[in-house]
């Protein structure tokens, strides 16, 4: 498997290369809309969906004729489109998603991507983007590498963003497991960030916490104001610039600890619980959607600083009750509500910190894994293709497998 590295910088467009970039972000939204009306009439005629090739002919000889001023954006810019949307469809047909979408005009997430023809000047601080030019930028970090793709990126405050993907020409490290390898177990929570097995505690960094009241206050204050008005805007601007603030400073609290846990806590083996843990946790508050997000960032990054530093990660299964039970009877604890911070076995009279044994409970769930049945130790598998696309597979796969077999706390397959 080939490295390759995301290095993301803010741009700093002018006002006509702003336009231009709101325009460009326009034509895909259209292109997509309108290819995902061809493709669902072929979905609902023939139950598939068009082939990219498909789709990037019906650009060129349908829709660009039909709105010239789709040459606005680079053509490779609207290929990607349709490669978005094959991915989409594909991701559809294994079920890992929902039916593709509709964009709207007023959604959260506005970006397109252009392959290949754009350059990193780290000399003069800028940017090459294809249809929009020499953007100037903060090159904080000199990247390494052929530049891949680049994907630009509209916040709802403003601020624009270019991804830049870089490959670098390594390859991953094979991960070399010792005869006994060791094991961390990791329990991630709301309060704190994260608890590990060999007693290291990760915290949510402070401020976080004033700018989410901050931002509390002023979703209050939004409410009085008149939909619409000048102050209205003006808050609503305020708003959305602390959604990416607290947004910052938690991917980069999250990028330190998975650093961390990944080079600094000599572990071969990490384990964490699977991304759908927790039905007590399940409510429709906007501190779950958030946990929700952060979770998925910090897997996300587990699996590909494991990848590059030859290490493995392993996911344990969503009914693994990992917090209720005693880590040294393994007595279960079925009264164990969010509350509980702390419990004391009646069995073996341990006195439990709840995340500290969840995170003991997970290494001694990698250990079991490791094992088998004969207690020797197998040989670690890596994802040879996509890492984090092998294990959403297998895991929706033992997720599948739980379902028909009624549910019966076994474990997820080595990740
Ligand atoms: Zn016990």
């Amino acid at each position: 498997m080939i490295m390759q590295k995301a290095y993301r910088y803010r741009l700093y467009p002018t006002d006509e290369q702003r336009q231009q970039v709101t325009r460009i972000i326009g034509c895909c939204r259209f292109v997509w809309n309108r290819l995902l009306e061809y493709s669902s009439k072929s979905y609902r005629r023939r139950g598939e969906s068009h082939s990219t090739f498909d789709l990037n002919n019906f650009i060129a000889h349908t829709l660009k004729p039909a709105f010239p001023w789709l040459s606005d954006a680079p053509a490779q810019t609207l290929q990607c489109v349709s490669a978005d949307l094959g991915a989409a469809f594909k991701a559809f047909f294994r079920k890992d998603a929902a039916y593709p979408r509709f964009k709207r005009k007023h959604g959260l997430k506005k970006s397109f991507r252009i392959p290949q023809r754009g350059k990193v000047d780290a000399d003069d601080n800028r940017i090459y983007v294809q249809g929009v030019g020499w953007v100037d930028a903060v090159i904080h970090r000199k990247p390494e590498g052929k530049l891949k793709n680049i994907t630009v990126t509209v916040n709802p405050s403003g601020t624009v963003y270019a991804s830049c993907l870089f490959d670098d020409g390594s390859e991953a490290p094979v991960p070399k497991m010792p005869e006994s390898p060791r094991v961390l177990g990791v329990d991630l929570n709301l309060g704190r960030l994260a608890v590990c097995s060999d007693g290291t505690d990760y915290e949510n960094p402070r401020t976080l916490r004033q700018h989410e009241r901050r931002l509390k206050h002023l979703q209050r204050m939004l409410s009085k104001k008149k939909k619409g008005s000048e102050n209205w805007k003006k808050l609503k601007h305020e708003i959305a610039a602390l959604h990416e603030k607290i947004a910052s400073i938690r991917k980069d609290a999250i990028h330190k600890m998975t650093k961390s846990i990944v080079c600094d806590s000599q572990a071969d083996i990490i384990v964490i619980e699977d991304l759908n843990v927790s039905g007590m946790m399940r409510n429709h508050k906007l501190s779950k959607r958030i946990q929700d997000a952060s979770f998925h960032e910090i897997r996300r990054q587990l699996e590909y600083k494991c990848l590059w530093h030859g290490k493995m990660l392993i996911a344990a299964d969503r009914f693994f009750a990992s917090s209720r039970t005693c880590h040294i009877c393994s007595w279960h604890n079925d009264g164990l509500t969010l509350r509980d911070r702390e419990w004391v076995c009646p069995e073996c009279n341990t006195r439990h910190d709840r995340d500290r044994n969840a995170a003991l409970n997970l290494e001694s769930f990698g250990l079991m894994v490791l094992a088998g049945d004969a207690g020797e130790v197998k040989p670690p598998e890596m994802p040879t293709v996509d890492g984090r696309a092998a294990m959403h597979l297998r895991s929706m796969a033992s997720v599948n497998e739980e379902k028909n077999r009624g549910c019966s706390p076994e474990a997820s397959r080595l990740a």
